[in-house]
C-alpha cells in the first residue's frame, strides 16, 4: 500500500521525465529528418510538448483534489520544466525579431539597388516565414504561461483542500487524520535520528456532565479553550491534535520523559487554576479538570505500542481519583496538595 501511494506521489514526476525523454527522441527523429528546412519545427514541437505536459498536469490534479492527497512538489516539478520551455520560447522569440530586423535592414539596402528585384523577394519571403513562426511562437508561450499559472491554482487549492480536511473544526487544532499523519511523520524522525520522542494523551475529567449540565455549546467552548491552552502551553516543536471527543494528544519530539511530564503537569495545572462561567449569562460552571497519560517511545516500539501504553497510563490516572499525570513511574503523579489553589476567573 506504501509503495503504491509512493508510486502515486512520483507519477507527476515521472510523467514530466518521461515527457522530456520522449522530447529528446522527437527533436532527434526531427534532426534527421528535416536537416535544414525547417529551422523552428524543433522550437514548435518542443513548445506544444510543453503545453501538453501542462494540460494533462492540470487534468492530473483535478482529479486528484477529488479523490487522494497529491504530491505537493509535483506541480512545482511541473512548474519548473514548464517555466524552462517558455523561457527557451522567449530566447526564440528574441532572437527571431533580431533577425526580422537584419532581414528588413537588408530588404531596404537590396532595394536601393536596381538588379535586387528577385532577391528582395526571396528577402521578403523569409521575413514572412519568420513573422509566421514568430507568431506560433507567441500563441505557444501564452498557452504555456496559461497553464502553468491554472497548475499552481490548483496545487494551492488542493493544498488548502487538505490543510482543511486535517482540521477540527470545533477546536481548530489538528483532527484525527492530523494525528495520524503528524504521528507517523514524528517516529520515523525519531528512529532515524535516535532522539527521544514522548506522547501524551489528555482526556478531560467528567466532561459529559458539563454537557449535561450547560448544554453542547458550552461544551464546545470548552473544548476550544482547552486546546487553546495545550497550545499554549507545549513548546513550539510540539503538536497538538484532538484525539477525539474529549481527548487530545501531544507529540513531543526531542522530549525526555521528565520534560513531557512537566509540560503535562503544566497544562492540568493551568486548567485547574481556572473558575469557568458561562457567557454572558455568568453562570457558574467551576473548574474542570484533566487527566493526562504519558510515555516515551521506547527502541523497536511501535506506534500502536506506544499509543497503548500511553492510553493505559491515562486510564491508571482515570482510576486513582483524576486531574492527575500518570507515566512510567507512580511519582509522576503529584500530590494533592501540591496542586494550584489560587483559581483565576474564566469565561466559556
Ligand atoms: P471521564 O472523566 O471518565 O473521562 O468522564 P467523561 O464524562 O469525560 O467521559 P465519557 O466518555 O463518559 O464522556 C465523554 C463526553 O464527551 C461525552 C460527550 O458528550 C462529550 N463529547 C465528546 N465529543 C464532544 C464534542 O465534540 N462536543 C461536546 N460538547 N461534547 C463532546
Ligand atoms: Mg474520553
Ligand atoms: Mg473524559
Amino acid at each position: 500500500m506504501n509503495a503504491l501511494l509512493l508510486l502515486r506521489s512520483h507519477l507527476g514526476a515521472a510523467f514530466a521525465l518521461g515527457a522530456v525523454l520522449l522530447t529528446a527522441l522527437a527533436l532527434t527523429a526531427v534532426r534527421f529528418s528535416f536537416p535544414t528546412e525547417f529551422p523552428g519545427l524543433e522550437l514548435l514541437l518542443f513548445g506544444w510538448l510543453g503545453v501538453a505536459l501542462g494540460r494533462l498536469t492540470i487534468w492530473a490534479r483535478s482529479s486528484e483534489s477529488n479523490t487522494a492527497k497529491g504530491s505537493a512538489g509535483t506541480a512545482e516539478k511541473v512548474d519548473q520544466i514548464l517555466r524552462s520551455v517558455a523561457r527557451l520560447l522567449q530566447t526564440h522569440l528574441t532572437e527571431s525579431d533580431a533577425f526580422s530586423e537584419r532581414l528588413h535592414g537588408a530588404s531596404g539596402r537590396l532595394a536601393e539597388h536596381e538588379a535586387s528585384g528577385p532577391v528582395n523577394e526571396i528577402v521578403m519571403a523569409l521575413i514572412d516565414d519568420n513573422r509566421q513562426m514568430r507568431d506560433k511562437l507567441s500563441d505557444l508561450r501564452d498557452q504555456l504561461e496559461e497553464s502553468r499559472l491554472h497548475v499552481l491554482q490548483l496545487q494551492h487549492n488542493l493544498e488548502r483542500s487538505e490543510e482543511e480536511g486535517m482540521r477540527d473544526v470545533v477546536t481548530a487544532i489538528g483532527n484525527r487524520r492530523f494525528f495520524e499523519t503528524a504521528f507517523a511523520e514524528e517516529l520515523e524522525k525519531a528512529r532515524t535520528t535516535g532522539e527521544d520522542f514522548c506522547l501524551a494523551l489528555a482526556d478531560l475529567d467528567r466532561f459529559k456532565l458539563v454537557n449535561d449540565r450547560f448544554g453542547h455549546l458550552v461544551g464546545d467552548r470548552l473544548l476550544r479553550l482547552f486546546a487553546d491552552i495545550l497550545v499554549q502551553n507545549v513548546r513550539g516543536q510540539d503538536r497538538v491534535a484532538r484525539f477525539g471527543g474529549e481527548e487530545f494528544a501531544v507529540m513531543l519530539p526531542g522530549a525526555g520523559l521528565s520534560e513531557a511530564v512537566e509540560a503535562a503537569e503544566r497544562v492540568r495545572r493551568v486548567l485547574e487554576s481556572k473558575q469557568w462561567s458561562v457567557e454572558p449569562t455568568g453562570e457558574r460552571v467551576g473548574k474542570v479538570t484533566v487527566s493526562f497519560g504519558v510515555a516515551k517511545l521506547r527502541a523497536n516500539e511501535t506506534g500502536a505500542d506506544l499509543l497503548r501504553r500511553v492510553d493505559g497510563h491515562l486510564y491508571d490516572a482515570k482510576a486513582r481519583g483524576r486531574n492527575r499525570v500518570v507515566a512510567e513511574w507512580p511519582e509522576d503523579v503529584p500530590p494533592l496538595s501540591r496542586q494550584t489553589r489560587g483559581r483565576r476567573a474564566a469565561s466559556v
